[in-house]
């Protein structure tokens, strides 16, 4: 069995999808011969050599993973790019280029985190190949700590503004580029999150029939495509409730 999860956005101010993505870990993960974490795994990630006591903590986490058997992929997202080797090695994963072809269920399977797919946004592609430049990465990776903190936090403001004025097709991929796309790759199978609208599309490729999975953000819920005999399947599932912190008086006062 096989695992996919994308778009996560963990930190440490959402212990809840911690909690879920920790319980993921140590349940259906065990068991799965792979995970495949496409993209957005970290909400923000300045470097490596930056890794805050959260981030340590989820590195541990997936190099246990790792170490009980299960081989681990992580593909770059929109919002942990600047991922490198250091933590991948630490973590007991492989890095995947975006895009990338795998057999599935004796399948080949294209991979991708999904915003490459997202072209009508020409202003976020323009940005997109400037940022995943080596040069840049380069010069990114030896900026003070302080200024790539500052970088990051002006990033992230940016696309929130962004993504709140734009029409809702702007942020959702464009449909001419997923055919195109597969029809490059030689796929009839795609895979991809970025967008948060989980969903299995059916299309045709000339006379052979396709589809497109879109893996769903973790925010309300948590989601997760498994492979195995039965073929693919898309499902979420809902996080532990919170603890109560509210606390709770004698009736008499
Ligand atoms: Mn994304």
């Amino acid at each position: 069995m096989i695992l996919l999860i994308s778009d996560l956005h963990l930190e440490q101010e959402r212990p809840d999808i911690t909690r879920a993505f920790l319980d993921l870990l140590a349940g259906r993960a065990r068991t799965a011969e792979s995970l495949y974490i496409l993209g957005d795994f970290f909400e923000a990630w300045i470097g490596d050599d930056a890794m805050s006591p959260f981030q340590l903590s989820i590195c541990k986490a997936l190099r246990e993973l790792s170490d009980s058997g299960t081989r681990i992929f992580l593909m770059h997202g929109n919002r942990d790019f600047m991922i490198g080797k250091g933590f991948c090695k630490a973590a007991g994963c492989t890095l995947l280029a975006d895009p990338t072809v795998v057999q599935l269920n004796g399948e080949p399977v294209l991979l991708m985190h999904g915003d490459s797919l997202c072209t009508r946004d020409v202003g976020y592609i323009r940005m997109r190949r400037y940022l995943r430049h080596p040069l840049t990465l380069f010069i990114l990776r030896h900026l003070p700590l302080k200024t790539r903190h500052k970088l990051a936090r002006k990033l992230r403001n940016e696309s929130r503004a962004k993504t709140s004025m734009k029409a809702n097709d702007i942020v959702d991929v464009t449909p001419e580029e997923v055919p195109r796309i597969m029809q490059q790759f030689g796929v009839h199978t795609l895979i991809h999150g970025h967008t948060h609208r989980p969903a299995i599309h059916k299309l045709q490729l000339g006379d052979v029939a396709a589809k497109r999975i879109v893996l769903g953000d973790w925010d309300r819920q948590g989601w997760a495509l498994q492979v195995d005999e039965q073929g693919f399947s898309l499902g979420s599932f809902d996080f532990a409730p919170q603890e109560n912190r509210t606390l709770a008086l004698p009736s008499s006062l």
